[in-house]
């Protein structure tokens, strides 16, 4: 306690107003006041300096030795000038406080360490903000499980699903396992029996696409375990779950969303009222989970990779509500000369996709559409080789049969004068 207390003015860093007190007590962590209390980082460093010297004795060593410290902690080099000026003057005065000022460079270091250690963890815990689909990833080959590590890796996806599903604060469900899905319904209403159909088919749909092998009639099963699908009954549980066991931040509008955890596939999504909405999230965000697993993670071009998610979608779905909206926004884009190669040069990593209205997703849709109707079995080696790593341009021309320039002039034309 400071008696008779001292009227003190200081700026905090990065705040332009002019604070003004009387200050009661201070210490090594800060200053107490008609102010309230401030950390001493806290302060711009011209204020720390000024308000030190109002409490310190400048003549002795040892007050000398705590300002330099403090100035020392902070990350700025104009800081750590000051506090070698500090600690000079305070050797001057005191040719003994040697070991005094090394014991405070060894404090000032550790307090910056456990400054950068507090920060990193703050930033861990701030939601993510960029799409999963947007990571990037090496083109290396998933190794091939066994029966019996498929069988573990199931039993441990169970387990982290009941954790994340508890992390959220909703109830614990018992999931159904399809020959390809851990399909988790949270409250959601309605018979599952239509969405483990759509699954399954889609599996199968893009397991004949990319012409998988079949094992005793079934398509072998790419996952790791299997892909966990979550259900929610209603949006907000579907944001939980994002927040608290995905660590990611929703964007309005977002329907569902697939996380790809190293092997592991996780599709997260709601029961929305509109049926083919519904369906086609599940189905699309699936298909993004089955592409991870498709011989390496790294990713298809990103217009070919939503693309071949919503052609998948419009095969599965009935009503093709989905043909008829990427359609018709496909087809006013290029038929108001908008340029399909702009939307070939659109990613998730710059935050040009999917573009002004969500175009990207229209004509994308008509672009992997036009290439699997031109010629279904290039496509398929076209999307092994970009997994397996070729560049996307290059494969376009040694494995579909057309550079990306001719498929861009053959879909304008067509799309031009056919819907
Ligand atoms: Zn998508």
């Amino acid at each position: 306690m400071l008696d008779p207390e001292i009227l003190v003015d200081f700026r905090l860093e990065g705040a332009p107003e002019l604070i003004r007190g009387r200050l009661r007590s201070w210490d090594s962590h800060g200053i107490v006041g008609s102010f309230g209390t401030h950390a001493w980082e806290e302060l711009d460093l011209r204020s720390l300096n000024q308000v030190c010297f109002e409490l310190i004795d400048a003549r002795v060593a040892a007050d000398l030795v705590f300002l330099g410290e403090l100035q020392l902690r902070r990350v700025d080099p104009e800081a750590d000038h000051r506090a070698e000026q500090t600690f000079r003057r305070a050797l001057a005065l005191d040719p003994a406080s040697r070991p005094l000022i090394e014991a405070a460079r060894e404090r000032a270091a550790a307090f910056e360490r456990a400054q950068a250690e507090a920060e990193r963890l703050r930033a861990a815990q701030r939601l993510q903000e960029s799409m999963p689909e947007g990571k990037a990833w090496a083109a290396s080959p998933w190794p091939v499980q066994t029966d019996a590590e498929q069988a573990q890796a199931v039993l441990d996806l169970r387990e982290e699903t009941a954790a994340l599903l508890s992390d959220a604060g909703l109830p614990e469900t018992e999931p159904i396992e399809t020959d390809y899905f851990l399909v988790y319904l949270v409250n959601a209403p309605g018979d599952p029996r239509g969405v483990i159909r759509d699954l399954d088919q889609m599996y199968r749909k893009i397991a004949t696409l990319l012409d998988l092998p079949e094992v005793q009639g079934r398509p072998i099963n790419l996952f790791w375990g299997k892909a966990v699908v979550i259900i929610a009954g209603e949006e907000g549980q579907f944001r939980l779950i994002e927040a608290h066991g995905f660590n990611q931040k929703v964007p309005a509008g977002v329907v569902g969303l697939c996380h790809s955890i190293g092997p592991k596939v996780f599709v997260n999504t709601y029961r929305t009222p509109d049926d083919f909405l519904f369906a086609s999230v599940l189905v699309h965000e699936a298909v993004h989970g089955m592409m991870h697993r498709f011989v390496t993670p790294k990713r298809l071009p990103t217009w070919a990779n939503e693309g071949l998610a919503d052609w998948a979608a419009d095969n599965i779905v009935p009503g093709r509500t989905l043909d008829a909206a990427r359609r018709r926004q496909g087809l006013d884009f290029i038929r108001g000369g908008g340029r399909l190669e702009a939307i070939m040069e659109m990613n998730y990593e710059d935050g040009s996709w999917p573009g002004p209205d969500g175009v990207g997703y229209g004509a994308s849709y008509l672009l992997v559409h036009y290439m699997i109707d031109q010629n279904r079995y290039g496509f398929a080696d076209w999307v092994r080789e970009v997994k397996a790593g070729g560049d996307w341009r290059e494969a376009m021309v040694s494995e579909y049969g057309a550079s990306a320039d001719r498929l861009v002039r053959f879909a304008r034309e067509w799309h031009l004068t056919n819907d």
